[in-house]
């Protein structure tokens, strides 16, 4: 007998998986230019020159066998000591090194801060639309994974859902912003007023609820916008971040933990983060990425083609009629559906071989996601499709 849970986890097919798969095999049957694959988030921009720099420079004048070698569980001095000094500068957060723990990305950062944070039958909410791997993150902790709504049309944090669905068994709360699948970025009022319904229900039950940013596109944001810290605006507050995105690195695996030092169980909760990477079998970060990355904090790869492809899609789909969320952040459009289904819509558009992520695994209904982390080209080639499938549905051209 197996883990059953493992296999059906292993089973489930990830509809971002499915279609990416799907493009493959079309691009081999019609040719790579003919298909539109905005099916998956990964960097279309290669990391800043200074990474490679930093690589070569550790490599070439390094003790190899540090340089390769297991750090710290928790990271290498000098990286811990570097994402410190960082949000000290950057957000006026009074960090120290000994908050930090370097990981293996968002995914096992925010893995670690739930299994530190909760028990079997404790409850983890997020906003919808949300990263579908949240839940499953959340199963791993033990914990019930409970989905908040957002407000309709901007998906701007609905206050009062989360206030309602906020229970004795609730131990933590995930935002993401700028957010994936839609673009949103919180502003400092929204960030405010879940911190402050946050606070009254810790009060109330004489447990804190601890907020956990979840921060992959903390840089990539558009037309001035700006990310607040949460850290300044909640003590018991975890930042899981990743340099995946920023740098363009999501295959090297690498991010950090950073606690809050004014948590009310600071020290607990450093150890326990500690036992869960340890549970969860993570040793350390990837060393040389530990390194190489923390000495770039801030940096990121050349984001302007981002924004340039956001507002050459946003405007040309607006134009053909389709209803879109105005993305600030990431590099994500997230588009309503002109029918209800939008798993329906999501097979319709391959027929115009474009690849859209239907939004029903993100916790909403009727929306698509298109990552738009592609060359300006095929976004050029994609256009007149999006116009054909526009016109399909009768949407009007403005
Ligand atoms: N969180 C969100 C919201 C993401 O979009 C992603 C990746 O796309 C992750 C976490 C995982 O990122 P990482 O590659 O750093 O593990």
């Amino acid at each position: 007998m197996l883990n059953e849970r493992y296999v059906a986890l292993g089973r489930v097919r990830s509809v971002i998986r499915e279609l990416f798969e799907y493009g493959i095999a079309r691009k081999a049957e019609i040719g790579e230019e003919n298909v539109f694959d905005f099916s998956l988030g990964n960097p279309c921009v290669p990391p800043p020159e200074e990474f490679e720099r930093e690589l070569s420079g550790l490599i070439a004048g390094g003790d190899a066998l540090s340089l390769h070698g297991y750090t710290s569980a928790p990271g290498a001095p000098e990286a811990r000591a570097a994402v410190a000094a960082y949000i000290n500068s950057a957000f006026g957060c009074p960090v120290t090194a000994g908050d930090i723990y370097m990981t293996c990305g968002a995914a096992a950062a925010v893995t670690i801060t739930l299994c530190a944070l909760c028990g079997a039958g404790d409850e983890v909410l997020a906003f919808a639309p949300y990263f579908p791997e949240y839940k499953v993150f959340a199963g791993q902790a033990g914990a019930k994974f409970v989905a908040v709504p957002s407000l309709p049309g901007t998906f701007a944090p609905d206050v009062s859902a989360l206030s309602a669905a906020l229970t004795r068994k609730t131990k933590a709360v995930i935002i993401n912003s700028p957010n994936n699948p839609s673009g949103v970025v919180y502003s400092a009022d929204e960030i405010a007023a879940i911190c402050s319904v946050l606070r009254r229900h810790s009060e109330r039950t004489g447990s804190p609820v601890y907020l956990i940013a979840d921060e992959p596109y903390r840089e990539l944001v558009y037309g001035g916008a700006e990310v607040p810290y949460v850290m300044n605006f909640y003590d018991d507050s975890v930042v899981c971040y990743s340099f995946s995105k920023s740098l363009s690195v999501p295959g090297e695996r690498i991010g950090y933990i950073a606690l809050n030092p004014k948590a009310a169980q600071r020290d607990d909760l450093f150890a326990a983060v500690c036992g869960a990477g340890r549970a969860l079998g993570y040793v350390c970060a990837p060393s040389l990425l530990q390194r190489a990355c923390t000495r770039l904090m801030g940096r990121t790869s050349d984001i302007s083609a981002y924004e340039r492809n956001r507002d050459r899609l946003l405007s040309e789909l607006e134009r053909y009629g389709y209803e879109v969320v105005r993305p600030q952040g990431a590099f994500y459009l997230f588009v309503r559906s002109p029918e209800p289904d939008a798993a329906a819509f999501a097979e319709r558009a391959k027929k115009f071989e474009l690849l859209l992520v239907p939004s029903d695994d993100f916790g909403v209904k009727g929306y698509v996601r298109i990552a738009y982390c592609v060359g300006a080209d095929m976004i050029e080639r994609s256009l007149p499709a999006f116009r054909a499938l526009a016109q399909s549905y009768g949407l009007n051209e403005k």
